[in-house]
């Protein structure tokens, strides 16, 4: 079946399109799938301390059992990381799909069911972890068992990894991998988590794919002068200094520039949004600065998160000064949370942010050096976004909408490395995250109907990137 049929029967024109040429036995994956998440979830993986080696010694024996060709890498022996490979016949660049095995750690109390436990309840499992990320981890890892239980032909190489650390300690997971075992990951794509699919009153209203993310880097404003008794106000007073700089700063809304993620977000958030909304998301995109500048102060004030993906952002978040009242300090500072556009010349942007602080009194710079680079942006006209955009619509029947992440995730080492990185996530209901059930909440669950689809997701996105045509 093809064309118009397939868009009226597009649920059914999938399940045929997947099924032929390797057709994994939908039943059983739903049965093995449950089984894999729900012992992974029962493993305590709380960072701190971590113990991720409970889920790399749970996922390398099974990959062991199957003749899936798998290494463990680790510079902390409790805490280790699996890398898996199936090979292609290297016509294309090798697919990377990735989850961590760390979650936040939990006060027990707070939750219904034990949070180690992975119980099911009315249609959902729940557990620490459940979307935060065993989920894409389970996923991954069903994916790579029905590739080499089907004996799918492949065009490229899919690895699997599976990272400790994500959760703050990034030197035993990626930063490690990146630094350590750089070939045994590259890739020319990459899939981890960090998008999803939204669903309002039970059904999908629309799928995010992270395809870039800010950089984050931290400025420190320094007053400096002489120390004095606080009964002679002095001109110099490091503390008056400071306050005008960080006022101005907080004040201060760098220019707005758009980039190819953030423009399509926009014009695709209008699309699917009521008219009220629409409006503001049609108008930050105008070429009239006025129509611009009231989009982003409506934003500014009831989006944020919105206004701050406009530009790169300058939060002044500590501040120190002073030890007595009676006492003049001889130094002040500040420090500003500065997170850039992938695309920002950090050292102009720090230029603009003396002219704004405008004080000779006060030194503004970088206390250390750039961490890492911005890396590539997943392009929108890429093999693989497309591959996505299009198994989304298949199995989601919904719009994708590419999103930049205003915070910095694991894929930020990837795309230093020139891996082009796609976040992605399954169903979860709007409503349920303010209920206290989302990631890193008191709670955490998912539905166990979109845990499976999330499976069939990957598998599509999975076999239609990496599969060779016979
Ligand atoms: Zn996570």
């Amino acid at each position: 079946m093809k064309g118009a049929q397939c868009l009226v029967l597009s649920a059914l024109c999938w399940a045929l399109s997947v099924g032929q040429t390797s057709g994994p036995d939908w039943r059983a994956v739903e049965e093995e799938t449950m089984r894999h998440y729900q012992a992974l979830l029962r493993l305590d993986t709380s960072n701190p301390p971590g113990n991720e080696t409970r889920a790399t010694t749970y996922i390398k024996e099974l990959f062991d059992k199957e003749g899936i060709p798998a290494q463990v890498f680790g510079s902390d022996p409790a805490r280790v990381n699996v890398v898996a490979r199936l090979k292609g016949n290297g016509r294309k660049r090798p697919l990377l799909i990735m989850g961590h095995t760390d979650v936040v750690t939990v006060d027990p109390a707070k939750w219904k069911f034990p949070p180690f436990s992975a119980t099911r309840d009315g249609g959902y499992v729940y557990g620490r972890g459940a979307v935060d990320d065993k989920d894409n981890l389970t996923a991954a890892l069903m994916t790579m068992l029905m590739l080499k239980r089907n004996n799918v032909p492949l065009d490229r190489d899919v690895i699997f990894v599976a990272e400790a650390g994500e959760e703050g300690s990034t030197s035993i997971g990626i930063d490690y991998f990146v630094k350590e075992h750089l070939p045994e990951i590259e890739a020319e794509y990459c899939l981890a988590e960090g998008g999803g699919v939204t669903r309002k009153g039970g059904s999908v209203a629309y799928a995010t794919v992270q395809t870039l993310e800010k950089v984050p880097r931290r400025i420190e404003l320094v007053a400096g002068g002489v120390a004095g008794h606080g009964s002679v106000p002095l001109k110099t007073n490091p503390v008056v200094h400071i306050a005008g700089a960080v006022a101005r700063v907080g004040e201060w809304r760098p220019p707005i520039r758009l980039n190819e993620t953030t423009a399509a977000y926009f014009k695709r958030l209008a699309e699917i949004s009521p008219p009220e909304i629409a409006k503001h998301y049609r108008d930050v995109l105008s070429t009239d600065p006025a129509v611009q500048k009231a989009a982003d102060d409506w934003l500014f004030e009831n989006e944020p998160r919105h206004s701050s993906m406009l530009r790169t952002s300058a939060s002044p978040n500590i501040l120190n000064g002073g030890y007595r009242f009676n006492v003049i300090p001889s130094q002040a500072t500040a420090t500003v949370d500065v997170r850039l556009l992938p695309d920002e010349n950090q050292e102009a942007f720090l230029e603009q942010v003396k002219k704004i602080v405008n004080d000779p009194a006060v030194e503004v710079r970088y206390p250390a050096a750039a961490s890492r680079g911005a890396g590539v942006e997943a392009r929108l006209d890429s093999e693989a976004f497309k591959a996505i955009e299009a198994s989304i619509k298949r199995v989601y029947d919904t719009v994708t909408v590419p999103t930049m992440s205003t915070g910095a995730t694991d894929m930020a080492q990837l795309r230093a490395k020139g891996v082009q990185c796609f976040g992605i996530g399954p169903a979860t209901d709007m409503e349920d995250g303010p209920k206290g059930f989302g990631a890193h909440s008191d709670q955490e669950r998912l539905l166990e109907t979109e845990l499976h689809r999330f499976v069939r997701f990957n598998w599509d996105i999975v076999t239609s990137l990496a599969r060779s045509a016979r």
